[in-house]
């Protein structure tokens, strides 16, 4: 699983001490994979939320047209 630069979200290999892009020194290599898997959660978070907006959008335009075409 690879994992991610904290501090510029480079990909980095696993077990990577350092890294190549900013030269970030990374701690204990279970402390970055625990940060990459909340970056996983955070970013499926944001998916989720810009997924559902447009889904709800849809549905309240659709619920007003129903309701526009069976008041008249
Ligand atoms: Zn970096």
């Amino acid at each position: 699983m690879p994992i991610w630069c904290p501090n510029c979200g480079a990909m980095l290999a696993e077990g990577t001490r350092e890294c190549p892009r900013c030269g970030k020194k990374l701690a204990a290599s279970d402390e970055v994979e625990e940060f990459g898997a909340t970056e996983i959660l955070r970013l499926s978070f944001y998916a989720l939320k810009y997924l559902l907006l447009p889904v709800l959008l849809v549905v309240l335009v659709t619920a007003g047209c129903y309701f526009v075409f069976f008041a008249r």
